[in-house]
């Protein structure tokens, strides 16, 4: 089973997509979309053909980007 919480370190929101194996809330999926359209329309074409395993690696290099770039915010009620 997948936990239906967003896996975004320190992020509560309930899960709304998958990225990868994991899933993530929506405002994250959605800055997921962002950061593969920023790699250029090659990637972005190339992820619907990937395996799981290989949209897993491509998910956790993302999740070490927000982990960066953004604090998220404390546990949200849904
Ligand atoms: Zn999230």
């Amino acid at each position: 089973m997948h936990d239906p919480r967003c896996c975004v370190p320190n992020c509560q929101v309930r899960a709304y997509a998958p990225a990868g194996t994991q899933s993530v809330c929506k405002d994250h999926f959605l800055n997921f979309l962002t950061w593969r359209r920023r790699k250029g329309p090659q990637m972005f074409h190339k992820y619907a053909g990937m395996t799981m395993a290989e949209r897993d690696t491509i998910a956790t290099e993302w999740l070490k980007t927000i982990r960066l770039d953004e604090v998220p915010p404390p546990a949200q009620k849904a």
